[in-house]
C-alpha cells in the first residue's frame, strides 16, 4: 500500500506534521528512510530508499540557505539580548557580543543538514514530486 502510493504519487502519504518532522530529524521527506547523507556536509543526489531527487530545480538550496539564516540570526540575537539582560545594570559588551559572535559561525554549519533536509520537507509539502 505504501510503496504503491509512492510510486504512485511520489509521496508515501504521510500528513504535513510527519513531513516537516521527517525534514527536522534528517530523513526522507517521501518516504521517511534515512541515510541521505554522505557525511555531515554532502547530501545524496536522491533517497537511497525511494529514489525521491533532492534537488528539485536550478538554485534549490537557496531556500535552505534561508532558511539556516533565519535561525542562526534568532539564535545569536536571542543569545546577545539574553546576556545583555543578564548583564545589566552594567553590561560589558565584548561578554555580550563576543558569543553571539562565536555562535553566528558554529551555528550555520552545525545546521545546515537539518536546514536541507528540512527544506527539502517544505518544499515537497508544497509541492509534492512527480510519480516515480
Ligand atoms: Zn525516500
Amino acid at each position: 500500500m505504501r510503496a504503491e502510493r509512492l510510486a504512485a504519487t511520489g509521496m508515501d502519504g504521510a500528513g504535513l506534521v510527519t513531513i516537516l518532522w521527517r525534514g527536522l530529524t534528517l530523513a526522507c521527506a517521501a518516504c521517511g528512510s534515512r541515510g541521505l547523507f554522505h557525511h555531515w556536509w554532502r547530501m545524496r543526489s536522491t533517497c537511497p530508499s525511494c529514489r525521491f531527487r533532492f534537488t528539485r530545480s536550478e538554485g534549490f538550496w537557496i531556500g535552505a540557505v534561508g532558511v539556516n539564516s533565519v535561525i542562526s540570526g534568532f539564535v545569536c540575537l536571542v543569545t546577545a539580548v539574553g546576556l545583555l539582560l543578564l548583564s545589566l545594570p552594567e553590561p560589558t559588551w565584548p561578554a555580550v557580543l563576543l558569543p553571539s559572535a562565536a555562535l553566528a559561525v558554529v551555528i550555520p554549519i552545525a545546521l545546515d543538514p537539518v536546514t536541507r533536509t528540512l527544506w527539502t520537507a517544505i518544499v515537497a509539502a508544497a509541492n509534492p514530486p512527480p510519480p516515480r
